[in-house]
Parts: C-alpha cells; structure tokens; sequence
C-alpha cells in the first residue's frame, strides 16, 4: 500500500534582493618581484558603508586602495574585480598641483558654470569658503587636506577610497579631520575605504574594520557603537600582533 504522502507546500521565498556590493573582489592576487603581496583576496563593501582597512607598513593595504582605485593595471585579470565607475581617491599628501590656485585644482578635470558652483560648494562643505583663490602653498597641511576632500566631492563618488589621509596631520587637526569625514559622509553616504595604520582613527570613523594580514582579510569586525570601543581595540591590537 502506497503511504499517502502529502504535497507539502511553502509560500514562495519573498523575492530577496540581492544586495550588489559597491566593490567586490574575488582572488585578487599581487605580486612584486615574485613576492605575493596580495594573495587571493576576497572582499565586498556594501554600498555606502565605511569601512576601515589596517595592517602593518607593507602589509599591501595602499596595493589593495589602488587596484580597486584601478590604478594597477597589473592585477587585471588576477581575479574578479568589480567597483563603480566614478571613484575618489585621497593620499597622505593632498597632491594640489602648485602652480594652481584651490579653486582650480578642486576643479580640475571639471567643466562649466556648474562644477564652479559645486567647486565652491564643496570648499565651503569643507570649511575653506574664501579660500578659492588662495595657493596651495599657502595652505596649512589641514586645510590641504580638507581641499583634496573638497576636490574628490565635487566628482560626486559613489567610492571613496583614502590611504592615511590624516597619516601627516598633528593629532588636533587629525581629530578635526576625523569629525569632517563623517560629516561628509554622512551627508554624501559614498562607500568608504579608509586605509589607515590607527586603530582608534578606524574604530572612531568606520563601521566596519578589516585587517590585512599575509595578503589576506586577516579579521573583519562590524562595529556596534553600543559596544565599548575598548574591546574592537584590544582586538585589533591582538590581530595586528601589537599586545
Ligand atoms: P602598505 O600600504 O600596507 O604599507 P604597500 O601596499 O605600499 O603596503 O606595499 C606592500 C608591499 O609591496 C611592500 O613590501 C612594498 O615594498 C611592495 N610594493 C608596493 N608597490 C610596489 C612596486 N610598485 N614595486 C615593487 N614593490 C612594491
Ligand atoms: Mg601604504
């Protein structure tokens, strides 16, 4: 006799959709001179989320910012990287060309009666309106910085990507550079990757850290502000081999 057996029927899965990450990266490999580097990284970043990266000098954290930043050619093809078309990138020094007044450098590779309107805009986001025409030499390595900010703004980036941005900055200014990135992050909401070598400078700003550890995502930590910011520190510290 044939057991009755009962269709047993479920509601149709609610149509999840699927979250496309801002930047995904599957076995991205980098070697130099035959050392690896970069070795076989894997990593999304949602849209919109800071994320912070660590590691030591030469763990290959700027490596990693530049491939995804596409300015390595020579990782193509190394593994699948995916990232959005309209990307900024922002360095340790703010690389305004000299010979260009801060207006001018913010917008340069811009064009029209718009972009001098955003440029202006973004100098005064920044807190440098009345700064337009000023050189950058005459600029303190704060207020450089806050132009570099203010230039890679007005591209309007759906990826920002700084490596030690604040490495250079004295520990005031730096703390003052802190409160304006997450302002303009939290005005503008591009996906972040902040490198950094300071733990609390990541923990402070980013909702998500990573550590970068032989050539791989060594630790991953999302940060919850309920948590006691001592406990992602002793963590990271311990990743990073510090403790
Ligand atoms: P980090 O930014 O974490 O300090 P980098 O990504 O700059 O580290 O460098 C990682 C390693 O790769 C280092 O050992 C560095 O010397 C090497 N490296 C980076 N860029 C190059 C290059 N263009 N040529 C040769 N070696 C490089
Ligand atoms: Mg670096």
């Amino acid at each position: 006799m044939a057991p009755h057996t009962q269709q047993l029927t479920t509601a149709p899965a609610a149509a999840a959709v699927p979250a496309v990450p801002a930047v995904q990266l599957r076995g991205l490999t980098r070697s130099f001179n035959g050392r690896t580097v970069l070795d076989h990284v894997d990593l999304d970043l949602p849209v919109g989320q800071f994320t912070a990266l660590l590691g030591h000098s030469g763990s290959g954290k700027s490596t990693l910012l530049r491939a995804i930043a596409g300015l390595d050619h020579e990782v193509v093809g190394s593994g699948q990287l995916t990232a959005p078309e309209r990307v900024s990138v922002v360095f340790q020094d703010s690389r305004l060309l000299p010979w260009r007044r801060v207006l001018d450098n913010v917008l340069l590779g811009t064009d029209g009666k718009e972009a001098a309107a955003k440029g202006r805009e973004a100098l005064a986001e920044v807190g440098l309106a009345g700064r337009e025409r000023a050189w950058p030499n005459e600029l303190s390595g704060g207020e450089a910085q806050r132009a570099a900010l203010a230039r890679s703004l007005v591209r309007e980036p759906e990826l920002l990507l700084a490596d030690e941005p604040f490495g250079a900055l004295d520990a005031l200014t730096r703390i003052r550079m802190h409160v304006l990135l997450r302002e303009l992050w939290e005005r503008h909401r591009p996906s972040v990757l902040l490198v950094t070598h300071d733990v609390d400078e990541a923990i402070v700003l980013a909702d998500r850290v990573l550590v970068l550890e032989e050539g791989r995502i060594g630790l991953d930590l999302v940060i919850d502000p309920e948590v006691p910011r001592a406990e992602y520190r002793e963590r990271l510290l311990a990743a990073l081999g510090v403790t």
